[in-house]
């Protein structure tokens, strides 16, 4: 079981441990939960442009198979390891439930920065970790879908690979495609499009008008950027952002629209502008009305939390908020509405779901469509979390992951073990 140690690992026992208390969960019942169904290692060997061999390590974590194939991310960053895949490997589990999809939930990664690759090389490397896991995944058995530091190109990859060695094209093999190879319309956005649609929720509940309203987000990639164009566009000025390059605020709001040709063009934030830089250590203290962390995991600690300045933290990113920030937000629970990240940035997967079984019935939906679909079930989500942390008075992410959690527990006992 050690082989799981780590901060991001602990912190997702930390989060189940509070919820087989909080259900009453029996002893015996809990490792079997918890702790993931397999987890794979390879070697990824790849040619440099300068001639030489590099070799990367790669990792997938299957968490569980009890109510169908496994779902979930790849990601390409220095940080990752085995801890770091299994705990975002099992909260896509509590995820996946908690929207009533028939997933078990997967994560994998290499640890590398894909800054650092060539064209070439990044392209060598994601074919090679796809090849290596060829014998562990398939359309019913683990879909990959991308994450931090991949994108529609590297599953486009991702699917050529599966699809040259079975002989025929295999679209389902991979969720977040180009959709001119498989994928729906409507993916790119569907993060970012799922946060904004339920900070929007919460702002009703909180009585706040979105014009006018203020927001932060950290974070430019596919979320946090797709976020703030869906805050702007409903009339919320954000006022702050920031990627691991540049961090920019102003209290008069920033402009969205630039800041995304910029980013188009640049990749990344740096170089946009020096009137508006800020300092990134305190970017998520400021005062504003929705604080969006959509970059990296455990960004809001216990003193953070403290300091937090906003009435909703919707939680884009996975795993951004501690334990021990979390009891500081308990005590809090009336000043600041938080939006639990299982539930939060749930319309990435949604609409993942969407385009595998697009691809299974090579039938395809308008974008309507996937956008009706998506808000139908992140509105039933919110309402079940809403309605079962009022009955039970507990933090949404508490409601959120018993709802999850709970679902899981009941395919297993139903199932039973074998033998
Ligand atoms: P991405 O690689 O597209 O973007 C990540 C962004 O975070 C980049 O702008 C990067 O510069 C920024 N960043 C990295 N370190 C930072 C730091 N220290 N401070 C500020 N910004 C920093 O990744 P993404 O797909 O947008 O994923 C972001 C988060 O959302 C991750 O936690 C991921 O697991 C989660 N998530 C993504 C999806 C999805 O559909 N892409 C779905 C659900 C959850």
């Amino acid at each position: 079981m050690s082989i799981y140690t780590g901060p991001v690992f602990e912190m997702a026992r930390r989060q189940f441990q509070v919820i087989a208390d909080h259900i009453d969960m029996p002893e015996d019942e809990r490792d079997r939960l918890l702790y993931p169904k397999r987890a794979i290692t390879v070697s990824c060997p790849i040619h440099r442009d300068d001639g030489t061999t590099a070799v990367f390590q790669g990792y997938r974590v299957q968490h569980h198979l009890s109510l169908g194939p496994t779902k979930g991310g790849t990601r390409f960053s220095k940080s990752v390891d085995i801890g770091e895949v299994a705990a975002l490997a099992i909260w896509m589990s509590w995820k996946c439930a908690l929207a009533g999809l028939p997933y078990g939930g997967a994560k994998g990664g290499i640890t590398v920065d894909p800054a650092a690759l060539s064209p070439r090389e990044l392209e060598a490397l994601s074919r090679r970790y796809m090849q290596e896991m060829i014998p562990f995944v398939g359309p019913h058995t683990d879909v990959m879908a991308p994450d931090m530091g991949t994108n529609e190109q590297v599953m486009a990859w991702f699917m050529d690979t599966y699809s040259v060695y079975q002989g025929k094209t295999v679209t389902e093999i991979v969720t977040g495609k180009p959709v001119a190879t498989g994928g729906t319309v409507g993916r790119r956005e569907a993060t970012g499009r799922g946060v904004v649609h339920l900070a929007m929720r919460a702002a009703e509940r909180i009585g706040l008008n979105p014009s006018g309203a203020t927001a932060i987000v950290q974070g430019f990639g596919n979320v946090g950027l797709v976020s703030a164009m869906e805050l702007a566009a409903r009339g919320v000025t954000v006022i702050g952002v920031s990627d691991h390059t540049a961090c920019f605020y102003d209290p008069l709001g920033l402009p969205i629209d630039a800041l995304n040709r910029h980013v188009e063009t640049h990749r990344v934030l740096a170089g946009f502008s020096t009137q508006v830089a800020a300092d990134p250590a305190t970017l998520l203290t400021q005062p504003c009305d929705i604080l969006v962390p959509a970059a990296m995991e455990r960004v809001i600690d216990a003193v953070t939390a403290r300091k937090l300045r906003c009435r909703i933290l919707a939680e884009g990113a996975n795993g951004p908020t501690t334990p021990e920030a979390d009891e500081v937000l308990d005590d809090r629970r009336d000043e600041i509405f938080v939006i639990p990240d299982i539930l939060c940035n749930a319309g990435g997967v949604v609409v993942s779901y969407f385009e595998w079984v697009q691809d299974l019935q090579q039938l395809f939906w308008e974008e309507d469509e996937v956008n009706r679909r998506l808000t139908q079930v992140l509105d039933r989500a919110f309402g079940q979390v809403t309605a079962r942390a009022r009955r039970d008075d507990v933090a949404y992410r508490t409601a959120a992951m018993a709802i999850g959690v709970e679902k899981v527990q009941a395919a297993k006992r139903t199932r039973g073990l074998f033998p």
